[in-house]
Order: C-alpha cells, then structure tokens, then sequence
C-alpha cells in the first residue's frame, strides 16, 4: 500500500512537470507567433497606407483581409497565451445578432490559400432556407469554426474535399457540420479527443505540428453559448464534427 502511494504520487509528479512544460512550450510558441504577426501586420500596414506606392481597389481590398486576419490572429494568440497560464481562465464574450451563413462563408474564404496549396477543396453546402441572424460571440465562433477546418485540413490528403453544412435542427437549434474524408480518429481515443493537450496517435504520427488545444478551447467556446459539440468518425474514412447554437429569444 505504502508501496503504491509512493509510485503514484511520483507518477503524478512526473505528469505535473510534463504539463508544466508543455505549458511553457505553448507560451514560447505563442510569443514568437506574436512577433511574427506583429511584423506581417507591420508591412501589410505600409502598403495600405500606399507607403510603396499607388494600389489599385482589388488589391486594397486582399490587403485588408489580410490585415484584419492577421488581427484577429493576434488577439487569439493573447488568449491562448492567457487559456494556458490559468488553468480556470475565462475569455470574455460579447453577444450580438449575428448571420451563421455568412460568418461560415467569410471564415471559408479566409482558407481560400491553405486548401488551394493543399489541393484540398472545401465545399459549403448552403441551406436551403434562409437562417435568421442569431445570437452569438463572432468572433469566438470564428474561432470555432476555424479550429475545424484548420483540422480537417490537417488530417485530410490532396484531393479529398471538406464539406460544411448549416442547419436548423429539430430542436431549434443552428447546427454546423464540418466533414472530411481524412485519417479518422481511432476508436481507443475518441473519449480523450476533447481533453486540453490531447493528440491521438494517428495525428502524432502524421508528424503535424499540434497542441491539442483546438478542440479544447473550441468546445469550451461552444458550451459557453449553451451550445453541445460532438463528432462521428471511422479510421481512415473520414470524421465529421457538429455543433450547435442555440437559438436565444
Ligand atoms: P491539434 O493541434 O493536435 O490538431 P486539436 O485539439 O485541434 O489539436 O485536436 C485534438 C486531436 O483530435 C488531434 O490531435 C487529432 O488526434 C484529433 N482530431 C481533431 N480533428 C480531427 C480530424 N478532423 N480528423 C482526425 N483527427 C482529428
């Protein structure tokens, strides 16, 4: 018994330290993510202000998403910075009524490089009926939504395509999906997938870089809107991941 004690409390110990520095990994990660961004926006700013000269309105226009992305970039890279420290931080959320169906086309669009370097099309399946604007945090479920096909990105080949659908469920909910016909998640580790650092081990031997803290920061985000987050998925053929949103009065 005293035997045993000892062994787990040294177990435990071990754990602690390795969750330590993964945290410190994170936050080293994080800071250079934010001096690199920094310098981006930097630049992209000096062309907006035609510092090098005359741009015409199609390309002031890619200068500003630009811009605007890698802002948004920024402020996610603070919050994770701050999510890792305090094991109980708290993201503020701010509500207002928000279209579901354009906030998915605008995130799409901002992958337009990635899947087109990737040779891996995303196809939004738009519903059919018109979805009134609802009550969300945008930019929060950006993040959601990013956190998604980020991944589907990741774990899916040349060729194979990413479909996102939006509905209204039956019980009057938004409900997003986001599928794709990618590696899959095998069976053993699906009840670990939603845990904070967790990888499983198909997506460690892909050898991509991860944190597993996407679907982490991702369900807690969807959760705090009420919502439920869930998936189904197949080794080797393919995992579709959904949530909803409630519809608030
Ligand atoms: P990571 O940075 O590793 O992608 P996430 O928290 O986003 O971290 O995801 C956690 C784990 O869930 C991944 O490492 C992977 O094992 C699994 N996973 C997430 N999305 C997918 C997907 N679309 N297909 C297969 N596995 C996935």
């Amino acid at each position: 018994m005293e035997e045993e004690l000892k062994k787990l409390r040294e177990e435990n110990e071990t754990l602690r330290r390795l969750n330590a520095t993964k945290s410190d990994w994170i936050s080293i990660a994080a800071h250079q993510l934010r001096t690199s961004l920094a310098a981006i926006k930097w630049i992209l700013k000096m062309f907006l202000d035609k510092d090098f000269g005359a741009v015409n309105t199609e390309q002031e226009g890619f200068l500003k998403k630009a811009f605007e992305s890698t802002e948004r970039m920024t402020s996610l890279v603070n919050e994770m910075l701050s999510l890792n420290h305090t094991e109980d931080a708290t993201l503020n959320f701010t509500y207002t009524q928000n279209d579901i169906v354009e906030l998915v086309e605008s995130t799409i669009f901002d992958f337009t490089g990635e899947s087109h370097s990737k040779g891996i099309e995303i196809v939004f399946l738009k519903p059919t009926e018109k979805i009134a604007p609802a009550q969300f945090d945008v930019e929060k479920i950006r993040v959601v939504l990013q956190n998604l096909i980020e991944n589907a990105l990741k774990y899916s080949d040349h060729d194979d395509k990413i479909f996102i659908s939006v509905r209204i469920n039956d019980s009057k909910e938004i409900e997003v999906s986001v599928k794709d016909t990618g590696i899959g998640i095998p069976p053993t580790e699906k009840e670990q997938i939603f845990n904070k650092l967790f990888r499983a081990s198909n997506a460690k031997q892909r050898d991509e870089i991860g944190s597993g803290l996407g679907l982490y920061v991702t369900k807690y985000i969807v959760e705090k809107h009420g919502g439920r987050m869930w998936f189904e998925s197949e080794e080797r053929v393919g995992t579709t991941f959904f949530f909803t949103i409630p519809l608030r009065q």
